[in-house]
């Protein structure tokens, strides 16, 4: 807290920390991204070690309820992004838990489909010349989303610490020696070969002097409402369909509904908005209720436990992809992704935007790699989120192997490596 207009300081007794574990790779938090890039490091050989602040693996992903996979194709038929986010599909799949349109399906103009799809939150943005089509998009539920990561993580072998907090990096030389945690056990470091931020706000690339830009954002919180009639509902644009049958996903929140702006690596700021949302949330759950047909004995039976928040901070990395990138070729290239709002193109996503200015050893996978605002409107999705968390994780343990940092890391091994895992890059 602030005690005034100057600010009050206290010293700290110089502080020694115990080193729990040393490790090859030390992947910060477990949202979409750190998932599959602790999977991949591990598959590929290290020894990996995950740190999460909450108690679950998938960040806005499964805890702000963002249960839908925007988009895995290109907007014109063909697949973009596979590897580790198709895994987890195919997993949810076997369980029932997902719900998406067959390959046979996509790219079709029929507005029929188009409109069931969109029902479904699978159809988004500016409709092409032709008219809207059906996009590979996939809606799944978050509990299933969680189980599948967890036996993920597991399979691979990756150790995972869970309602752990990363707090600062020891950097000497241009290299981070360890990363120093929080938790129940008190304060401990972790030493890594190579870090991985994957926290989406870019902890460990701003503690470490790493450029970056930070947005303001409106929030949202979405929540979800059981016992609704679908059937009886007039229109669409209220909510979505879940594979859990009569229940529904609103999206709540943006700039439509709140009134100002949050810098979302500010708690003070973090902390009224969720109170102020969640005060909204129950306010239009009763809206709902009280108004729109269908809805007359629904309930709200979840609420997402994290604001929804698309943006805060953005590496300034090796390089920065702009929106004049979109469909350009990057020999570098280590993931790719279409837009969920424009159809028929991609960015292809160099491997440069995951590295960061000055350090050697630290890898940034996730909504905050090294984009502008606007190319962060299509890389900030899960399916890219998870390609490049793919493509951090593969690129770790390669560089561990090799003996390099990972700035000097062969990047056509990497392409291919990425390529054998199912990774999509051309
Ligand atoms: C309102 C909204 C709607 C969206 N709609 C869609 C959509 O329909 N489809 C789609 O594909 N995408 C959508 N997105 C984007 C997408 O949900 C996110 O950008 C993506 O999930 C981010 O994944 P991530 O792993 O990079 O970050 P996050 O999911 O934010 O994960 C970061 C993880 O790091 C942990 N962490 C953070 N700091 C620390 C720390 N210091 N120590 C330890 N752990 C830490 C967090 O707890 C979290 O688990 C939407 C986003 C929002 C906000």
């Amino acid at each position: 807290m602030t005690a005034g207009p100057k600010p009050e300081f206290i010293d700290l007794p110089k502080s020694r920390v115990p080193v729990m574990s040393r490790v090859d790779v030390l992947v910060v938090g477990g949202g979409s991204a750190g998932l599959s890039a602790a999977v991949a490091a591990a598959r590929n050989g290290a020894e990996v070690l995950l740190i999460e602040r909450f108690s679950y693996i998938g960040g806005l992903a499964t805890g702000g309820l963002i249960i839908l996979l925007l988009t895995m194709d290109d907007g014109a038929g063909h697949q973009a992004v596979g590897g580790i986010c198709q895994e987890i599909v195919d997993r949810m799949d076997a369980r029932n838990a997902v719900y998406y349109p067959p390959r046979n399906q996509w790219n079709d103009l029929d507005p029929k489909l188009v409109e069931h799809y969109a029902q479904w939150g699978l159809v988004w943005g500016s409709p092409s010349p032709q008219g809207h089509r059906v996009r590979y998009s996939v809606a799944f539920d978050a509990h299933e989303f969680v189980y599948a990561a967890d036996h993920m993580l597991k399979d691979a072998g990756v150790r995972v610490l869970y309602q752990t907090w990363a707090c600062e990096p020891v950097v000497e030389n241009g290299t981070i020696k360890a990363i120093v945690i929080q938790n129940k056990a008190g304060r401990q470091a972790i030493a890594a070969k190579v870090v991985i931020d994957a926290t989406g706000d870019g902890d460990i690339f701003a503690a470490a002097d790493e450029p970056y830009e930070l947005e303001r954002v409106h929030p949202w919180l979405w929540f979800e409402m059981s016992n609704v009639d679908p059937a009886a509902v007039p229109g669409r644009g209220l909510f979505f369909h879940t594979p859990g049958g009569g229940r529904v996903l609103v999206p709540w929140g943006g700039e439509a509904r709140g009134n100002r702006k949050i810098d979302a690596t500010d708690p003070a700021e973090v902390s009224n908005a969720l109170t102020d949302c969640r005060d909204m949330v129950i306010n239009e759950a009763a809206r709902l209720r009280s108004s729109v047909p269908g809805f007359e004995n629904a309930t709200v039976s979840l609420m997402a436990d994290q604001l929804g928040i698309t943006e805060s901070r953005r590496l300034q990395g090796d390089y920065v992809m702009i929106r004049e990138d979109l469909d350009r070729q990057f020999d570098d290239v280590i993931a790719r992704t279409g837009h969920w709002t424009k159809y028929d193109c991609v960015y292809n996503i160099p491997y440069r935007s995951l590295l960061p200015r000055s350090l050697d050893n630290l890898l940034v996978a996730g909504r905050c790699i090294s984009v502008d605002h606007r190319v962060h409107h299509a890389t900030k999705e899960i399916p890219p989120c998870m390609a490049t968390g793919e493509a951090a994780g593969t690129a770790a343990a390669l560089a561990v192997k090799s003996g390099l940092n990972v700035k000097q890391l062969d990047v056509p091994v990497l392409q291919r490596q990425l390529r054998a895992q199912g990774a999509i890059l051309d």
